[in-house]
């Protein structure tokens, strides 16, 4: 790991100041994902400008039909929150299912979501629950927020500042995880919401996370896990790995939906 500079922002607005005083600064919440890929050499940010104590990025509030979840609060904290439990058990599901206890203490839904590892949980929920990033300048729908693998519609300094959204009537999350790291070889999160049903795919897709047109088709008629046993996934849009082939993933991507709606 080269040498880096560390600073603790206080604010939105004292990180924005602090980013901006360097090309090469990077942000870290949990640092799960930037420590390791520093150490690695793969990224050696000159400054780093600490977001995880800042007051206004932290939190669960449910109010106004909207759930509110700052950038900031950790994977446990979602898991253990009561909020969630009451608004979206299946959110809280799918923290707990997240790496191992560190990761799940360390790591924030906000670096979850700004990294967009194409097998991390939260931008299946996300895309189900048609949330809503919140940045320091914009609020963006998720629809619109997962761009590609790792690739997101953030520019180079934007803050997630929280994400928010109308609890579901009913949903659910199902994961098959990878043994080793616990990531999702494939997980499928079904929400029937306001919206009407939505369905998202992480851990399979070629590009990244996916919303799955047929499932949603199938579900809006019949929400039960047989109105999907004629559903496919086309391989071709899935990846192949030393973990799993696409035709593998394809399967999973269907056993996993039937479960999530049994769970919803
Ligand atoms: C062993 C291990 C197992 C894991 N297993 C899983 C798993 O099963 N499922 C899963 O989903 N994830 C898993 N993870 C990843 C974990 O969830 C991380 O916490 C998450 O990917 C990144 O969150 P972080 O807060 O640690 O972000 P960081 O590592 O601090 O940052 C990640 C990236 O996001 C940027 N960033 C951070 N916060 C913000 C913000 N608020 N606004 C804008 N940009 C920001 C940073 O600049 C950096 O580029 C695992 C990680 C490890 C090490």
């Amino acid at each position: 790991m080269y040498a880096t500079n560390y600073h603790r922002a206080s604010s939105v607005a004292d990180a924005l100041r602090l980013k901006g005083a360097s090309d090469e600064a990077k942000y870290v919440s949990g640092g799960m994902t930037l420590i390791p890929t520093m150490k690695q050499r793969l990224a050696a940010p000159s400054d780093l400008v600490d977001l995880r104590h800042i007051a206004e990025m932290k939190g669960i509030t449910v109010s106004g039909g909207r759930v509110r979840i700052g950038a900031g609060t950790t994977h446990a904290e979602v898991a253990q929150s009561a909020e969630i439990k009451a608004a979206c058990p299946a959110l809280a599901h799918l923290a707990s299912l997240i790496g191992d206890p560190q990761v799940r203490h360390m790591g924030t839904i906000g670096g979850s979501i700004a990294n967009n590892d194409p097998a991390a949980d939260y931008p299946s929920a996300m895309l189900a629950l048609a949330a809503t990033i919140v940045t320091d300048r914009r609020e963006i729908a998720a629809d619109d927020f997962f761009t590609g693998l790792f690739e997101t519609a953030l520019q180079d300094d934007e803050i997630v500042v929280a994400v928010t959204f109308a609890p579901p009537e009913r949903a659910g999350y199902s994961k098959f995880p990878n043994p080793a790291s616990r990531y999702a070889m494939t997980g499928v999160f079904v929400a029937k919401g306001p919206g009407g049903v939505r369905v998202g795919v992480t851990g399979a897709g070629a590009n990244g996370v996916f919303r799955h047109a047929a499932m949603e088709a199938a579900l809006t008629g019949n929400f039960s896990a047989q109105a999907l046993s004629g559903v496919t996934t086309d391989p071709s849009e899935l990846l192949s790995d030393i973990h799993g082939s696409a035709e593998y993933r394809a399967n999973l991507v269907n056993v996993m939906a039937r479960r999530a709606v049994a769970a919803a």
